[in-house]
């Protein structure tokens, strides 16, 4: 059984690998034809020069290039976590070395996760340094110096540390006491915790990471407020982040449930952008806030999360799981290799929730293109956005449909223009 466990994953695996990697030639060939200045959508016609476009080609073509070796280097990563025994090697090095503490069960399981965790995360560093300080460097985005790298992973550690560790050891706490329903009780519990986080990431973690202030006084600020006002939305949430820290990228995004929602923006994207282009992008977040779209992506996540969970109590007690990866049965066990494989399983639920942003998306445009009676402040955010951020404009259909969690620009543009006013 432990075979055909072993064959089906590894199916499944490389089907996953063809459909991303066959997606992500078939963008590359599309962005390669679509070079020339004539290829630039209607849309941006007279919006972008020409020079601006063919960066916004080598752009995408450079990192569509460059993820044929990341694909590549981390499904390598992954095919040898789970088949070279090296799972079963940490476990028992884990169980050595907790031997000599008390509960040494979940001091076995933490020191496990810990280890697998450190494995992938160092793993990950090479494509995440030359993401960062090769391609994005290259095209004048990267404002990341070694030294701000360096205090974020730093950063990173310690809230794993803090938050994660104490969570893991509920998670296995819960595993271990309550018996066959353990799965409801852990479910109820990451539901809890996941909200709590909600709540605590942006006013506790984030500003930990970036400064967070009010918007400055000025138009853009006097006339947010009164569109505020207008939509219901308490103006107290309303913030302007240092993103130019890190990189040259702008962009907005609403977070949050409660008395924590917040509509942070960028200072890049305030500073590239016209009050009414700005106060378009912002009545696109208060679109978000105002259809519930977080909360609706949070139910869905729920859903997922219980399926998840019923699934793992099945295996949990399924020696034949274990088996086929060459692992001992035991609870840290299972979540670790529950994660790791279900990557295959899953993939093709991407696309549908993608789907449904994207839906989301179109919904927040109309939104506010309605709510301030115009739409071609929103439009031209729109182009705006994507030519300062040099974003494909031009990507293959199944590229988009499969990734992109927001229509493109093209797209977008051409649904606010079919909107009567
Ligand atoms: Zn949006």
């Amino acid at each position: 059984m432990d075979q055909f466990i072993l064959t089906v994953f590894l199916a499944l695996f490389v089907i996953q690998f063809a459909i991303e990697f066959g997606l992500n030639e078939l963008n590359l060939r599309q962005v390669e034809k679509s070079s020339g200045k004539n290829a630039i959508p209607e849309a941006f016609h007279g919006k972008i020069a020409a020079q601006d476009y063919a960066r916004s080609i080598e752009y995408t073509l450079s990192k569509a290039r460059f993820q044929r070796w990341s694909a590549l280097y981390g499904s390598a990563v992954l095919l040898i976590v789970l088949l070279s025994g090296l799972l079963d090697m940490v476990d028992r090095w884990s169980a050595q070395w907790a031997g000599s503490f008390s509960f040494a069960s979940y001091s076995q399981g933490i020191i496990f996760c810990g280890a697998v965790g450190a494995i992938l995360t160092l793993s990950a560093l090479p494509t995440e340094l030359y993401s960062t300080f090769g391609i994005e460097a290259m095209f004048g985005f990267n404002k990341t110096t070694v030294g701000l790298y360096l205090s974020d992973k730093l950063k990173e550690l310690v809230l794993g540390l803090l938050i994660g560790v104490p969570f893991l050891l509920v998670v296995l706490w819960l595993m271990d006491i309550m018996g066959r329903a353990w799965w409801l009780w852990a479910f109820a519990f990451i539901v809890a915790f996941q909200f709590l986080m909600i709540v605590i990431f942006p006013t506790f973690i984030a500003p930990w990471f970036n400064k967070f202030e009010p918007l400055r006084e000025g138009e853009l600020r006097r006339r947010i407020l009164a569109l505020a006002e207008q939509i219901g939305f308490t103006t107290s949430g309303i913030y302007s982040m240092d993103g130019s820290k890190r990189s040259a990228h702008s962009n907005a995004y609403f977070t949050g449930i409660g008395k924590s929602k917040r509509i942070v923006l960028f200072d890049t994207l305030i500073d590239q952008m016209s009050t009414a282009q700005g106060l378009a992008v912002l009545a696109h977040e208060m679109g978000h806030y105002k259809m519930k779209h977080i909360h609706r992506m949070l139910w869905v996540q729920v859903v997922f999360l219980f399926g998840a969970l019923y699934i793992l109590s099945l295996l949990i007690g399924y020696a034949p799981f274990f088996a086929a990866f060459g692992l001992t049965p035991s609870n840290h066990g299972a979540l670790i290799l529950f994660s790791l494989v279900s990557g295959p399983f899953t993939f093709f639920l991407a696309p549908f929730m993608n789907g449904l942003s994207r839906k989301h998306e179109y919904e927040a445009d109309r939104f506010a293109a309605i709510t301030l009676h115009d739409g071609t402040a929103m439009e031209e955010a729109l182009i705006n956005l994507t030519v300062k951020n040099l974003s494909n404009l031009t990507p293959h259909p199944w590229y988009s449909l499969y990734h992109y969690s927001h229509p493109t620009a093209v797209e977008r543009i051409n649904a606010i223009r079919q909107l009567s006013l």
